[in-house]
């Protein structure tokens, strides 16, 4: 049913804010809206808890942007990195200080999404936006944006926040352009005591075979998460690159868990945050970090920026690009010294 044929029936109340998409980006602006007295209805097309392809790696920025009272739900704290090229070359660096945690995301983002309802916002899970409209019949005047639902029903607020991830509808409707696509692909892999007591709180980076990709063993317990990502338009050799990776590590015995595979896009520099009353954080913005792909620090900050207000007009948003910008321009030099 299109937003024009429906009943008023659907129209129930006009939101403050309407969030899509609930990982860490769309709870932080939940949180940030909600904690800020606005009325706040988040939307979810799954259920929660739900998988991420992600590696789970918590930097000092990700863990700066949490909630007051934020309990991290660590799986590991990483405090030695071995590098190797391609399989070779190997080196490994320790240091006393933690350099990152490990999270799992269904959990991370679960805890998160709490955190936005025990501050107000409420939540609906398996709903799907379709589109968001801000001229037309389903329009009742200019301060409103209607929220047209998969099935038909029409929702109204006077701000959308789009949290709805890298194949963002809502910054399609935004106008989000993009610079750079890379497809990663991630296994779950459980593992004997011996082969995680081998790995604990060590991870592993490997510069890959094509350029721009790389390759990662994130340990979290009994499990460890091995991905790799590299350009779009390269999925065979990626697939490859992933297979060779896991079994040059003696892992190829050990059933996945879970298999996946997802794009990340980074923004360009002119594209747009917000159109009208729309806005856009974390990835649906293509707020990533284009080296590392690292997205949970920008998810979080920009959605906590969206949702209290603090963009939408031209000199705030200028001011909230700065602040979500890539860390690599601006990070001190030493790894790890973020954490601290
Ligand atoms: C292989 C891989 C490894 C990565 N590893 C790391 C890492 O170690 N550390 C790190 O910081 N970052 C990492 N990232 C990036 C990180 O996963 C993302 O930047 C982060 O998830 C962005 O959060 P988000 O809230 O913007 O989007 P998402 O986490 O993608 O959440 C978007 C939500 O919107 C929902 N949604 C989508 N469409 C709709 C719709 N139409 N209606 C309603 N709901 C909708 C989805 O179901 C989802 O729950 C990795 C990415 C990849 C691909």
């Amino acid at each position: 049913m299109s937003s024009e044929n429906s009943s008023a029936d659907d129209v129930r109340q006009v939101w403050d804010v309407v969030v899509v998409g609930a990982g860490p980006a769309g709870a932080s602006a939940a949180y940030a809206a909600a904690v800020a007295g606005r009325r706040v209805l988040l939307l979810e097309k799954a259920e929660l808890p739900r998988y991420k392809t992600c590696g789970g790696g918590i930097i000092g920025p990700s863990r700066d942007a949490l909630p007051p009272g934020f309990e991290l739900p660590l799986r590991d704290r990483v405090h030695a990195v071995t590098f190797s090229h391609n399989g070779r070359f190997t080196r490994t660096r320790r240091s006393k200080q933690m350099l990152f945690g490990l999270i799992n995301r269904p959990e991370f983002d679960q805890q998160l999404v709490e955190h936005a309802q025990k501050a107000g916002a409420e939540l609906r899970t398996g709903v799907t936006v379709q589109r968001v409209e801000q001229h037309g019949s389903a329009v009742p005047d200019r301060r409103t944006v209607a929220v047209v639902l998969q099935g038909g029903e029409v929702l109204l607020a006077r701000a959308v926040v789009g949290a709805d991830g890298s194949a963002s509808r809502i910054g399609a409707h935004v106008g989000v352009k993009v610079d750079q696509v890379d497809l990663g692909l991630e296994v779950e892999i459980p593992v004997p005591d011996t082969v995680a007591e081998d790995w604990k709180g060590r991870v592993l980076i490997d510069w890959g075979p094509m350029p721009g990709s790389y390759g990662w063993v994130f340990p979290k317990g009994d499990t460890l998460t091995v991905g790799v990502i590299s350009a779009r338009g390269e999925g065979a050799a990626t697939k490859r690159y992933l297979e060779e990776f896991v079994g040059r590590l003696g892992l190829a015995g050990f059933e996945p868990s879970i298999s996946s595979g997802h794009l990340t896009r980074c923004r360009a520099d002119d594209s747009p945050l917000s159109r009208g009353r729309v806005l856009v954080c974390g990835d649906a913005a293509g707020l990533l970090e284009p080296w590392t792909r690292e997205g949970i620090s920008f998810a979080l900050r920009s959605g906590r920026l969206a949702g209290s207000g603090r963009c939408g007009s031209p000199r705030r948003t200028t001011r909230w690009t700065r602040a979500a910008r890539p860390s690599t321009t601006r990070s001190r030099s030493r790894p790890g010294s973020e954490w601290r």
